[in-house]
């Protein structure tokens, strides 16, 4: 069955000490300092591949990634732009598909015109546009985003840096009475180059509210130096993300550390967590991570938070443990029925925790909490809702006892409007 295909619905407030900035439409979902900071991610799939791809870009959008960006690096990857699209519409997944271009855009988005007019903003390197014919390459880009009404985002990256600007910067650098050092020098070349590609860009016709902004490196200083410079000197929104953060809990925290002090100071208005997924790994983590980056600071809510204690002696057995992630992992499962018929549920607080020296304190701050056992106390679980003493549930099913109280807390809490449609779940996903 097809249901109605609609861009995601970014939900939330924005921070009043945002970093102003102008707001850019990327195919329905609005980016800028009036919205709320979007979430976005990129396919790790052969865009040529149109069933893997569209199948990854509804699982991060069902996972909560708001924009979707695909390499389109071949023919054979423009060629199956429409038929992802297609796809994905035909699925009910409305979330804007991005493309990325690198060396080839100006070919590929003038050969396939149906590409170039799905695809929803494009995204240019000006440091991979050619250097031969550089500015004639990204006009061309500029021209077919400016016939087809899509903004840009000029991406610029450390590693694949304007090599000519740069040469020029560290020439007139060596040439001054007390040179700054080479790092001072990379980071000004980074943002001339996004600076002086935007004033091409609009010089070509294009809008400026139509451009985004971002200059990614891979080190969180240089991160955060180069966005504090770029954010001074311009109205554009920026697009934040560490590039080539890593595996596993050093792309985490090393993403979560430099996307965190630009947020807290207003600085950012979309974020990409540039995760290496393990082998066969969950390519949706980058898209819970940025989620949590954002719930964690306080400016957007995606998911009910769980607070755990982090067990101790206390709290011998796994059941502890196992019981806080059955929790959270049914939070996440529930959560794209939930947030269409049960608007405001990302707000819940859920407490679970291990004992009962913080664990009645702690679960009564929560909207509904549960204290286990430790080791040695009495094997009862008392359940406080709203700070109150609701019950103690006791014996082997305590865990599904917990989450059947769990759901008729927030039905009770959270009314909406009744029941949701497959479509609405999808468009909320
Ligand atoms: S609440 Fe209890 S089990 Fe959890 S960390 Fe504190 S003392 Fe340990």
């Amino acid at each position: 069955m097809n249901h109605p295909a609609v861009a995601p619905a970014v939900s939330g407030t924005t921070r009043p000490d945002r970093r102003r900035t102008v707001s850019v439409d990327v195919g329905g979902v609005p980016v800028g300092s009036d919205h709320p900071v979007v979430v976005q991610s990129m396919t790790n799939t052969d865009t040529a591949d149109d069933d893997a791809t569209a199948i990854q870009v509804a699982q991060l959008a069902h996972a909560g990634s708001e924009l979707v960006r695909v390499t389109v690096n071949t023919d054979a990857a423009a060629a199956a732009v429409p038929e992802i699209v297609r796809k994905l519409r035909a699925l009910g997944v409305g979330v804007p598909v991005i493309g990325d271009f690198h060396y080839n855009g100006h070919k590929l988005l003038v050969d396939h015109p149906e590409a170039a007019r799905l695809l929803a903003k494009y995204r240019i390197n000006p440091g991979n546009v050619g250097s031969k014919h550089h500015d004639a390459n990204f006009q061309t880009i500029v021209r077919v985003a400016i016939e087809n009404d899509k903004p840009v985002r000029i991406g610029v990256n450390w590693g694949s840096l304007d090599q000519q600007l740069l040469t020029d910067l560290m020439d007139a650098n060596a040439a001054t009475a007390e040179p700054r050092d080479s790092r001072a020098v990379m980071i000004e070349a980074m943002v001339e180059s996004a600076l002086r590609s935007a004033e091409l860009a609009e010089e070509t016709g294009l809008p400026h509210e139509r451009i985004i902004l971002s200059a990614k490196v891979s080190g969180v200083r240089d991160l955060v130096d180069v966005y504090r410079i770029l954010a001074g000197r311009c109205d554009y929104p920026l697009h934040l993300g560490l590039t080539e953060a890593g595996l596993g809990t050093k792309g985490i925290i090393a993403s979560t550390a430099g996307l965190s002090i630009l947020l807290n100071e207003g600085i950012g208005d979309t974020i990409r967590v540039s995760l290496t997924p393990a082998p066969g790994g969950d390519r949706t983590e980058e898209v819970q991570v940025a989620q949590q980056v954002l719930q964690s600071l306080g400016l957007r809510s995606f998911l009910p938070q769980v607070s755990a204690c982090p067990g101790c002696g206390r709290t011998t057995s796994t059941f502890f443990q196992e019981m806080a992630r059955d929790i959270q992992d049914y939070l996440r499962e529930r959560m794209p029925e939930w947030r269409a018929v049960h608007p405001g549920v990302e707000e819940l607080r859920v407490a679970v925790m291990g004992c009962v020296v913080n664990g009645p304190g702690e679960s009564k701050h929560a909207d509904i909490g549960i204290s286990l056992p430790g080791t040695f106390e009495q094997p009862v679980a008392p359940v406080f809702v709203d700070g109150k003493l609701d019950r103690t549930l006791r014996g082997e099913a305590i865990v599904p006892e917990f989450l059947a109280l769990l759901e008729a807390y927030v039905d009770r809490r959270y009314p909406g409007s009744g029941a949701a449609t497959p479509a609405e779940v999808s468009a909320t996903s």
